[in-house]
């Protein structure tokens, strides 16, 4: 397969590579770190994703070249119109693409990802549910398909975030030596540790800090007995903290420090639905939940869904299918 990945990367000229909805650390540093190793080899790259991506990440090489779809259609259809091989990076299913999922063109493409129960059809699926993150995948393919002397230090770093984020700074699903030798790789490759985790983690702003706080204090509802915890977001509780896209990552992490507490919910209200992220622990599996009643999916201990209904109807929903009785 890494052979018939090397014929038409070889071949093409004009690569477009794509991320999902909503980009996170990982389909940001999968679509970079790529850019920059195709670009190091000749080629010409494009990275479009449906959407814009968080401030907390606009540092990394490349960032300021990427199409959010939303905001630049056009141009983002222009390129698509040139394109001779595509990747689709850090997602499975054409529906994580948002409105941009209709303007795709049929032309060859490779996906690299690491979520279950893969939609893409393509001969090139590189979909491994064992890899902490697309990146550690990426990273893998690019030694095996020796491609690693395109590694500069910005394509290793976009690749390091996308391990460093996916695995909550090596927190969970990150007990794979792999994982660690990929690091290991990387971080020859010139990647500074230290300066990257300042830039993802400690670089947030004063208002991030004060919602953090009033979501814990007064958003977090506890129920022990079902080893649940859930956090919900409104649009006012938006609007009096100035939020800012990325503002709550990492929330629906935080509850699961609570002894007992192996499930975490977090909820955020927009005009038209409410997003949905789901964790668990261990052997809790959660994904299931976010597949069948939130129009979602994911990991096994980290997913997502969208709800349509209003925010009190998705929380009274939420609160039934998690066991609780009120
Ligand atoms: P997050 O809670 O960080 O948005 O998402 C957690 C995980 O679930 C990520 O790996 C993400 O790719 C996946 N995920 C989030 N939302 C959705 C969704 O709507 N559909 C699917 N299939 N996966 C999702
Ligand atoms: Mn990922």
């Amino acid at each position: 397969m890494i052979e018939l990945l090397k014929k038409h990367v070889e071949s093409a000229k004009q690569i477009v590579l794509f991320g999902h909805y909503n980009p996170d650390g990982d389909a940001l540093g999968a679509t970079l770190g790529l850019k920059s190793v195709l670009r190091n080899m000749g080629k010409e790259v494009a990275v479009i994703f449906p959407n814009d991506f968080p401030d907390n990440l606009s540092w990394l090489g490349g960032a300021d070249e990427v199409l959010a779809f939303s905001k630049n259609p056009d141009k983002s259809k222009e390129i698509l119109s040139l394109a001779d091989f595509m990747v689709m990076l850090d997602f499975n299913d054409l529906s994580r693409l948002n409105d941009l999922e209709g303007f795709i063109p049929d032309t060859p493409f490779a996906m690299i990802d690491h979520h279950p129960l893969p939609k893409l059809d393509t001969p090139m699926s590189f979909s491994d549910t064992s890899a902490s993150s697309t990146c550690e995948k990426l990273t893998e393919i690019i030694y095996d398909a020796s491609w690693d002397k395109y590694i500069d230090k910005d394509a290793a770093t976009a690749l390091f975030v996308g391990i460093l984020t996916d695995t909550g700074r090596f927190n969970h699903n990150s007990s794979n030596p792999k994982t660690y030798r990929m690091v290991a790789n990387l971080l020859e490759k010139g990647v500074d540790k230290d300066a990257v985790i300042d830039a993802v983690f400690d670089s947030y702003s004063e208002n991030r800090m004060r919602l953090m706080g009033y979501m814990l204090n007064d958003k977090l509802e506890v129920f022990l007995e079902n080893g649940f915890a859930l956090m919900v977001l409104s649009m006012a509780d938006k609007d009096k903290f100035n939020y800012q896209i990325g503002d709550s990552e990492g929330f629906v992490n935080m509850p699961l420090s609570i002894a007992g507490i192996t499930r975490s919910v977090f909820l955020q209200e927009y005009e038209d639905k409410v997003r949905m992220s789901f964790r668990s622990k261990g052997d809790i599996v959660i994904n299931d939940i976010a597949t069948e009643h939130f129009n979602g999916g994911g990991h096994k201990n980290a997913a997502g869904g969208t709800s349509f209904e209003t925010l009190e109807k998705t929380i009274l929903k939420l609160k039934m299918v998690m066991g609780i009785r009120s």
